[in-house]
């Protein structure tokens, strides 16, 4: 069956489910969307059920809309729309897609404008006539967040062209006969960087993360015959926003691929964040960044968000949920269900199993499973990491002993994870009492960051979530913390003989603002350099933590000599990683069992040292694969 035939046929199922009396002017194809206009929309706008057992019928995503010829002026509407809001809702904004019929709404809290049950929504729906959504504006106003639904609506058409085109895609006949899955290791196997692998049926080819390897700058193998040409994948899937798993796929933009790429809404915009900040480090350090600023827009546009637990086709006989990793905000484990009950595939990404600050532990639930592909940063069975609590408990301790000598506190951090926890830590010490009140300063790209933690609360853990929906015990907007904005500031903050703590980027000292810090403070025993994230091999954080007295490095071009006498320590156990523990009890969690357990993201020795424990203790078959192996799984 060509896609028009298909078409043809969802749409006269379409007209058998739908109430006989909606009146029914167009059916669209969206991407994995069935966009349905009708010119009664009022009368239907109210009732969510329709579209509910639609989907169910269809097995489809459905979008009931106003036929848009008949909308009125979005101006009028605006007006209207403001009258019924109520003041506790904090509108941010209104903004129109005529296209479709949709007008979005941002506000602060948006459950004031959904009301109880939805009640107030449904009204504005019926009273405005137009397909009203809401979303949340951030609590913290996120120059990314804005940006990037900004250029979204600014784009509408070529957006709609890319869905248009996924939905004949996923439309396209499927031949009979004996059906196959394999996967294809690209990079991040027996290593830490460049995740991406290839998931391929006879139908379908969809490539998993699409990662920068952070040291070398070494790219997947993009090369190999069965990844080319970039244009006949159907999809790519993004795990979370670290650039190790998606540092290379503006490139992909770049040489000619022009389909979807599936994740959470926030790994979109983290992974808008952090892709731009690397073009411009590129531009500092003169390395050569494989793509430009025009390429990660154009992977916004391509982008389809999805939420948790909500299930997508993403080729014609493969179908996609995400679920919590419980790693950094909206880093997800990618289920595949391929084929009608072939195979069931998941892979992990990064992951967590244990309840961090910010998120509830990786998801180990599962309808089926047959494969799981999983990480094995900390693998190896030495990596026993202390538990939160633990390294909470030795924070405090170091904080309260740099306060007692009248030192300043340095904590390089990575602005996307590892600092929001460190603020919440600190945060909590000082609102009880636990530890005195010193001012905490924020530099580097982590005030960015923890704005866009606040426009998703939906992903952070129950506790933090209650937290940051009251406003006025928002932890991220304790009075404690200030945005280092200014080179005057930062310089004011560097000499200046009263105690601190400041969190810097970047994370292992290669560059940014901690440098300057580190700089001044170095000579005086009374500071403190604090790490909390891991410091890899050749870091110069590494060489720091290893007790260096004397260094030397290159800031921006000029040669650096530094006399070390401050203290330094590090703390263990805030890692967005599961340790050794963690990622066995996580297997001996899972529900169901899986057949076979594939192992990468990790060093050569701790994938294979999982592989093997993990056969032994619980008789699964497992593979420490290296790059640029197939493995077949069924
Ligand atoms: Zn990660
Ligand atoms: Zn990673």
């Amino acid at each position: 069956m060509n896609p028009d035939r298909l078409f043809e046929s969802l749409r006269e199922e379409v007209k058998k489910l739908v109430p006989s009396d909606m009146n029914i002017s167009s059916i669209e194809f969206e991407g994995p969307i069935i966009a349905i206009y009708t010119n009664e929309y009022d009368k239907f706008s109210g009732d969510d059920s329709i579209a509910r057992n639609l989907a169910q019928g269809l097995r489809r995503r459905v979008d009931i809309r106003p036929d848009p010829k008949g909308l009125e002026d979005s101006s009028i509407v605006d007006a209207k729309i403001r009258a019924m809001i109520p003041e506790s809702a904090q509108l941010f904004d209104i903004n129109f897609v005529p296209e479709t019929g949709e007008a979005i709404i941002e506000a602060i809290n948006p459950n004031e404008v959904v009301g109880k049950e939805g009640q107030l929504l449904s009204e504005i729906k019926k009273e405005s006539g137009w397909n009203v959504k809401v979303i949340r504006a951030p609590p913290i106003p996120s120059k990314t967040v804005s940006d990037v639904r900004g250029y979204l609506r600014a784009n509408q058409d070529e957006r709609q062209a890319m869905l248009e085109h996924v939905a004949r895609r996923l439309a396209r006949s499927v031949l009979e006969g004996e059906q196959w899955v394999r996967m294809t290791t690209m990079g991040g196997f027996r290593q830490v960087g460049r995740s991406a692998t290839l998931l391929t049926t006879r139908e379908s080819k969809v490539l998993i993360d699409c990662g920068l390897d952070p040291n070398s700058d070494a790219t997947p193998y993009f090369g190999i015959p069965e990844a080319q040409p970039l244009s006949e994948l159907d999809a790519v899937v993004i795990t979370h926003a670290h650039l190790d798993h998606c540092g290379t796929l503006p490139a992909l933009f770049k040489y000619g691929y022009e389909g979807p790429v599936y994740c959470t809404p926030p790994t979109r915009d983290l992974m808008a964040l952090l892709q731009l900040d690397n073009i411009k480090l590129g531009f500092g350090e003169s390395k050569k960044v494989p793509y430009e600023a025009q390429h990660v827009r154009k992977e916004m546009l391509h982008t389809i968000p999805l939420k948790y637990n909500e299930t997508t086709d993403i080729a014609p006989d493969i179908r996609l949920t995400l679920h919590n990793a419980g790693h950094i905000l909206g880093s997800s484990i990618a289920h595949f269900h391929i084929g009608d009950g072939l195979h069931n595939v998941a892979f992990t990404g990064d992951t967590k199993f244990e309840k961090t600050w910010l998120f509830n532990p990786a998801n180990n639930r599962f309808p089926r499973l047959e494969t799981l592909v999983i990480e094995s940063t900390y693998g190896g069975h030495n990596d026993i990491q202390p538990s939160r609590a633990d390294a909470s408990e030795e924070m405090k301790a170091l904080l309260i002993e740099a306060m007692n000598h009248n030192g300043k506190v340095l904590i390089p951090v990575f602005a996307v994870g590892r600092s929001q926890e460190v603020m919440l830590v600190i945060e909590e010490l000082m609102r009880t009492g636990q530890i005195p009140p010193v001012p905490v300063y924020l530099d580097g790209m982590i005030w960015e960051a923890t704005a866009i933690h606040t426009a998703y609360p939906e992903y952070l853990n129950s506790q933090l979530r209650t937290q940051i929906f009251q406003q006025n015990e928002n932890p991220f907007l304790s009075s404690i913390f200030h945005r280092v904005e200014t080179s005057a500031m930062r310089e004011e903050i560097c000499h200046s003989p009263d105690a601190c703590i400041v969190l810097a980027t970047s994370g292992m000292m290669s560059g940014g603002p901690v440098l300057e810090y580190f700089r001044e403070w170095a000579d005086d025993e009374k500071n403190s350099l604090l790490f909390v994230g891991y410091q890899s091999e050749g870091s110069i954080g590494r060489t720091i933590q290893r007790g260096r007295t004397d260094i030397s490095f290159n800031n921006r071009g000029k040669q650096i000599d530094v006399n070390i006498r401050m203290n330094r320590v590090t703390v263990d156990g805030f890692s967005g990683h599961s340790d050794r523990r963690q990622l066995m009890k996580y297997i001996s969690s899972l529900e169901p069992r899986p057949d076979k357990i594939i192992i990468g993201h990790g060093e050569d020795r701790k994938c294979t040292d999982l592989a093997s424990s993990i056969y032994k203790k619980f008789n699964i078959e497992t593979k420490a694969p290296l790059n640029l192996e197939t493995i077949r799984l069924r």
